[in-house]
């Protein structure tokens, strides 16, 4: 028996090499077991293909366990990412939907190498290429391992810094799905949309408020609040923004890598207090080892 509580180690936000993580699903299913979390989803950029696979680690190991995604979404002329959690992952829409996310990675990518090529980073493509688990997900973590790697940035965080983001050498806006197509989905397929690391998209506060509002229209229910990129400072911001707009709150590491992540699987500061967090209204969605149930705590 899982009990719902709103201290359950939940860490409902992470990636595999299905995407840009450099760990497999079974790798991360133990170490989330290993770091005690009580509660593990895999939430994969723009892909499913890991789910069965962390099912199964997860299982063996009597691990709690949500399907999970993070689908890549445009809204107002910037990526915004949605997680959903509780999914059932072999809905054909939402298969689809995320195969027609996916698209156009490649091409992309050969324009992001152009780019780097032009200001003397050559071979960035075929570089980035031999961190790509998955060909239909190259994304710019791979690019920015890359040039780790020949010594062009010191970390992860430099390149983003100087590379691939708005304004600099290396950034090729894409067009994602529409938020209205995400929250679709993720509903569709029977599981919760959460506005993931909202701190991270450099909206002022009347663009944040408008996301959340067309969110919430749309069926969205939830945000996360606990998250590796959030100060404590955000962490408050987002605990109020949760409340004035009755949003169920999430919390996940979103970790990538163990060299590269902030923080490891289940090493998060727990949500503040007042809040309910997703987990609460998902226990009939989660993957229980042994066939019991998840329960919902009564304190
Ligand atoms: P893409 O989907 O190809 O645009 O790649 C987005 C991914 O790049 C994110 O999911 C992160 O893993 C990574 N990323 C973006 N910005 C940063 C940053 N400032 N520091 C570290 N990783 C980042
Ligand atoms: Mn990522
Ligand atoms: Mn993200
Ligand atoms: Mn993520």
């Amino acid at each position: 028996m899982l009990t719902l509580s709103p201290s359950l180690n939940a860490d409902l936000h992470c990636h595999s090499v299905v995407s840009d993580g450099t760990q497999t699903p079974e790798w991360l299913a133990e170490r989330a077991h290993a770091n005690g979390v009580q509660l593990w989803a895999l939430t994969d950029h723009d892909e499913v293909g890991g789910i069965d696979r962390a099912a199964a680690a997860a299982a063996a190991l009597g691990l709690p366990f949500l399907a999970g995604v993070e689908i890549s979404v445009t809204w107002a002329d910037k990526t915004v990412h949605i997680v959903g959690l509780g999914i059932d992952h072999t809905q054909p829409a939402l298969i689809e939907g995320l195969r027609r996310t996916r698209g156009g990675r490649e091409e992309r990518a050969r324009e992001m190498a152009r780019q780097l090529e032009q200001v003397g980073i050559p071979g960035a493509f075929e570089g980035a290429l031999r961190y790509v688990g998955n060909p239909d997900l190259i994304s710019r973590s791979h690019f920015a391992r890359y040039l780790v790697e020949i010594g062009a940035c010191a970390d992860i965080g430099e390149v983003f810094r100087r590379f691939l983001t708005e304004g600099k050498p290396g950034f090729v806006p894409h067009r994602w799905a529409t938020l209205e197509q995400a929250v679709g989905w993720i509903r569709d397929a029977g599981g919760m949309a959460i506005i993931a690391h909202p701190a991270r998209y450099g909206f002022t506060p009347q663009q944040e408020h408008a996301l959340f509002s067309s969110f919430c229209q749309l069926g969205g229910q939830g945000v996360e609040v606990v998250t590796c990129s959030h100060t404590a400072e955000e962490v408050e911001v987002y605990h109020r923004m949760a409340l004035d707009f009755g949003l169920y709150a999430s919390r996940g590491s979103d970790f990538h890598s163990p060299g590269e992540s902030r923080l490891d699987l289940g090493l998060l500061p727990p949500l503040p207090s007042g809040l309910t967090p997703v987990w609460e209204h998902l226990g009939h969605r989660v993957r229980m080892p042994d066939g019991a149930s998840a329960t919902l705590s009564s304190t």
